[in-house]
């Protein structure tokens, strides 16, 4: 899973300092010096790893922190916030030509960072907001990738435009740019060919296409399990063909993340999506407050409230949303979530924003089926409780707890964990209102 090993690190790390009650400035530091570790063992890259502690602990040694009632909890408050500053604060958007004019959007990367998957993925995301997509094969050099590009834009109901690997690619677009026009496309997407290294004769021929039809936005896509070759590949696109954001590939299968948390800092480019999954709706798009939740192990509901909205019953997940955003989530909810996410099917991936369940949790291998029977048991908990029980918590006493225990077939230990994680999460909640969705949420486009 995805910022896995990073996030158990860092959660360990954390779990000291929140068992202190007073915090010395050697405490701190200690406790940052392991971050530091974590961080550069995610390969995030050095110089970032370097300017991150630095600012954590100017903050974190601060008077107001170190006086405080709970300074471990600031401290992970504070390391939460430079976090998401890192990956750039606000989320960004693709932003379009009005809708009566063509938006060419080019696709670059390199051969099998995941171009013409995430191409097909994003043709689906517009598609579903109202934009008449065309995708253009100008990938003539990789075997095969015309075709999957058809098959995937059939999927996705998108037109793709084709002319063969016999022509060159900025003729192909050229040519797709006049069928999108006669065709009322409002967007067209130039997917590119890539090579397995940055040759100049790609860049070269991205660069002639970019001269040639009046491309519009330049995403990149590199794959995020190439740590810090993709941050260096980023700088050289964007140095040759000139980049406006990037799209982060394979998330799903990098457990230490330091692509993502290095590219924003280092280049100055906003990841605009990342990529979940080799699924065509494997793509989300990225909100570095909700990212930094997941890798801090406070899971991702709002991105798992979407993932429902999008797949399933509207109004159900509004209502999710709404409590979650007046901190009125209760058991009752958490089980509407669950089914939820049972017929959004996934797991795994949706599992990962759960809190309590998620990244560096202590799951054993992030094993589906485990994952699946650790479920069936929450459930089972929670069936076992009252509605009342469900709605307020609070009322759970020992012998209450015990009968819940009972009917659930389970260990009253087990009860008092997920209570004591469902109360964590909405005290999480609660002191960090930015990160679900109550406080000021910046979006910007490109
Ligand atoms: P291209 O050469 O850049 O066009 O790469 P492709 O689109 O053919 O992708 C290369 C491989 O990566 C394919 O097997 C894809 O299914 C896979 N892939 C792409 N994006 C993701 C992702 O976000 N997660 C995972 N797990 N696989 C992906």
């Amino acid at each position: 899973m995805a910022f896995d090993s990073l996030s158990e690190k860092l959660q360990n790390v954390f779990k000291n300092l929140r068992s202190k009650g007073r915090l010395t400035e050697d405490d701190v530091k200690a406790a940052l010096r392991e971050v530091k570790m974590a961080l550069l063992e995610a390969d995030v890259n050095f110089r970032v790893v370097k300017q991150f502690t630095k600012s954590v602990q100017e903050r974190a040694i601060g008077q107001d922190v170190m006086n405080g009632l709970n300074p471990g909890q600031m401290v992970i408050k504070i390391v939460n916030e430079e976090m998401t500053k890192l990956m750039g604060s606000e989320t960004t958007e693709i932003d379009f030509k009005p809708s009566n004019e063509l938006t060419i959007i080019m696709m670059v990367g390199l051969q099998g960072a995941g171009k013409t998957t995430t191409t097909a993925k994003i043709a689906g995301k517009l598609k579903s907001k109202g934009k008449k997509v065309l995708l253009a094969a100008c990938d003539v050099y990789r075997p095969a990738a015309i075709e999957q590009l058809k098959i995937n834009g059939e999927k996705q109901g998108v037109e793709v435009f084709a002319m063969g690997n016999k022509n060159k690619p900025a003729d192909i677009a050229k040519a797709a740019v006049n069928h999108a026009i006669s065709n009322g496309n409002n967007v067209l997407i130039i997917d590119t060919a890539g090579r397995l290294h940055i040759d100049e004769e790609m860049m070269d021929e991205l660069v002639e296409i970019k001269n040639s039809v009046d491309v519009h936005r330049t995403l990149l896509v590199v794959d995020s399990m190439t740590g810090q070759d993709a941050v260096n590949v980023a700088g050289t696109f964007d140095e040759k063909v000139g980049v406006d954001g990037v799209i982060l590939t394979k998330l799903d299968g990098d457990t230490r993340g330091g692509a993502a948390l290095s590219i924003r800092a280092v280049t100055g480019k906003p990841i605009l999506f990342v990529g979940m999954g080799e699924k065509l709706s494997d793509l989300e798009q990225f909100y570095p407050d909700r990212m930094t939740s997941r890798i801090l192990g406070m899971g991702d509901v709002l991105t798992m409230i979407e993932k429902a909205q999008e797949t399933i019953d509207e109004n159900k997940a509004k209502e999710l949303e709404r409590k979650m955003k007046q901190n009125e989530f209760d058991f009752e909810m958490y089980l509407e979530s669950m089914s939820q996410m049972r017929k959004m099917g996934g797991l795994s991936s949706i599992l990962g924003m759960l809190p309590g369940l998620g990244m560096g949790s202590k799951l054993p291998d992030f094993d589906s089926d485990e994952a699946e029977k650790n479920m069936a048991r929450i459930e089972a908990i929670i069936y076992s409780m009252t509605p009342e029980e469900r709605r307020n918590p609070k009322v759970m006493n020992p012998s209450r707890k015990n009968r819940i225990a009972k009917g659930a077939g389970v260990n009253i230990s087990e009860v008092n964990k997920l209570i004591k994680q469902f109360e964590q999460m909405k005290k999480m909640m609660k002191q960090m209102p930015g990160m679900f969705g109550g406080g000021k949420r910046g979006k910007k486009g490109l």
